[in-house]
């Protein structure tokens, strides 16, 4: 079954018509609407006119993580306050995080997204669907409920925790297919062995995983240990959030949802466009998006365009599994991170020297943090024989830790010098994960 064959199975001269059609008109809207693309482009001596075709996007300026930052919280809205029905936030960097607003439209383009993409996984109207990504700001929850229910299969909103009620659920309500990160499908599998519940008391057929790069060993891992056929999802925030592109059952690439989101590939050192096939950093154009719409938003993330048609019949472009990021953010339990936010919460406080280490692991399939930092050394000295000063700095540090980076981290006080100096650049990530 595909969703939306009008769309999702166009030839590909009538695609690139319908994309240089809607990227002229998002040209013009961001340009009347949004004064940092306006001076964007008037600096490039650019005007709205200019791009007719979608060959002309070269011409456009790219937009980074970094814009909006700084343009936090609604510089880059072009949809007036009074549109916006919705508005999601993703982990920025240090500081602000990344505000996203959705005009009811937005919305609805989002939910036919993702209703492609469950479609494409074989879901429908008879399935009982666990949406189990976090509600809230993070775009998993809510992102994902709204196709489920556009694809009118019956949604429980179970969201991450609890995981011991979630496995009874799954096996009483006869739950078949569920939306996660791979890592919590693992982490679930367990749960279920420790309490009992084997692959065949539950009905468990389809997963829809993403928000964090998994591979083909945690494929099988899953299947395996869940009893069911395990999907890709691809999205984030700025751009819509899940569903930005999706795996069909051919499972080679992922489909991407390209008459709403252009992609590129770019050289991430010189910027220069790639050609179909290569590796390089992953842009979007949003070409439908009233809310927020981003011109060449660098997404960091790493993989290729594949060249060919899918034997699925959509004609729509293929991207590889993400193979990395062209900066240093990390993902743990489905939350981006990034170490310069810690590095911030550390210089924050005087008791600390600008020392720290991340040390990320993954521990009966979760993964954890733990944060090392030095002490100073007048600090040191002063507190060296009072274990309670040391046990409040140290809660003090994880409480802060929390507020900033949306997850706990494990938190080890160590004396000056403690940390070893790497020569040359500092390492600042010891990242134990095996991507099994
Ligand atoms: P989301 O809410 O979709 O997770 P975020 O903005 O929080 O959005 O995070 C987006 C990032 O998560 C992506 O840029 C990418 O690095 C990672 N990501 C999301 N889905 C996948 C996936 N299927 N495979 C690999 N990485 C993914
Ligand atoms: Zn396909």
């Amino acid at each position: 079954m595909i969703w939306n064959p009008n769309k999702e199975c166009m030839s590909r001269d009538e695609m690139s018509a319908l994309q240089g059609k809607r990227l002229h008109k998002i040209v013009q809207y961001v340009y009347h609407n949004v004064p940092f693309y306006r001076h964007k482009l008037q600096e490039m001596d650019l005007t709205p006119d200019d791009i007719r075709t979608i060959e002309d996007i070269v011409k456009l300026p790219y937009t980074t993580k970094k814009d909006l930052r700084d343009n936090y919280p609604f510089g880059l809205q072009a949809a007036p306050q009074s549109e916006i029905i919705r508005i999601h936030a993703s982990s920025g960097t240090t500081g602000n995080p990344t505000i996203v607003g959705y005009t009811r439209k937005d919305i609805g383009v989002w939910s036919e997204c993702m209703a492609r993409s469950l479609t494409a996984y074989g879901v429908g109207r008879d399935d009982i669907f666990s949406v189990s990504y976090g509600y809230g700001l993070f775009t998993g929850g809510l992102g994902a409920h709204n196709g489920v229910e556009m694809v009118g299969a019956s949604v429980v909103p179970a969201s991450t925790g609890n995981t011991e009620k979630h496995a009874k659920l799954i096996r009483d309500l006869g739950v078949t297919g569920i939306a996660c990160t791979p890592s919590y499908a693992l982490y679930l599998a367990e749960t279920m062995e420790q309490i009992g519940i084997t692959k065949d008391m539950i009905k468990l057929r389809v997963g829809a995983f993403g928000a964090e790069p998994w591979t083909e060993n945690m494929r099988a891992e899953i299947e395996e240990r869940l009893g069911l056929k395990g999907f890709n999802l691809y999205g984030l925030s700025e751009i819509m959030g899940p569903s930005v592109s999706y795996e069909c059952r051919m499972q080679h690439g992922s489909h991407i949802n390209e008459d709403h989101f252009y992609p590129e590939i770019i050289n991430p050192v010189t910027l220069e466009p790639l050609p179909k096939g290569q590796t390089g950093e992953l842009v979007f154009t949003t070409l439908t998006k009233e809310g927020m719409p981003l011109l060449r938003y660098r997404t960091r993330d790493l993989c290729a365009l594949m060249p060919g048609e899918c034997g699925c019949g959509r004609t729509s472009v293929r991207m590889t599994p993400i193979s990395g990021r062209s900066d240093d953010m990390l993902i743990i339990r489905g939350i981006n991170v990034f170490p310069s936010q810690v590095e911030s919460v550390v210089l924050s406080m005087k008791e600390f020297a600008p020392r720290y280490l991340l040390v990320v692991d993954r521990i009966n399939n979760l993964d954890t943090l733990e944060v090392q930092v030095e002490l100073r050394q007048e600090y040191f000295t002063a507190t060296f024989d009072t274990p309670a000063a040391i046990d409040e700095l140290r809660k003090r540090l994880a409480d802060k830790l929390r507020s900033v980076l949306s997850i706990s981290a494990k938190v080890q006080l160590k004396a000056p010098n403690a940390i070893e100096r790497s020569q040359g650049k500092s390492v600042r990530v010891i990242d134990n994960r095996k991507l099994k």
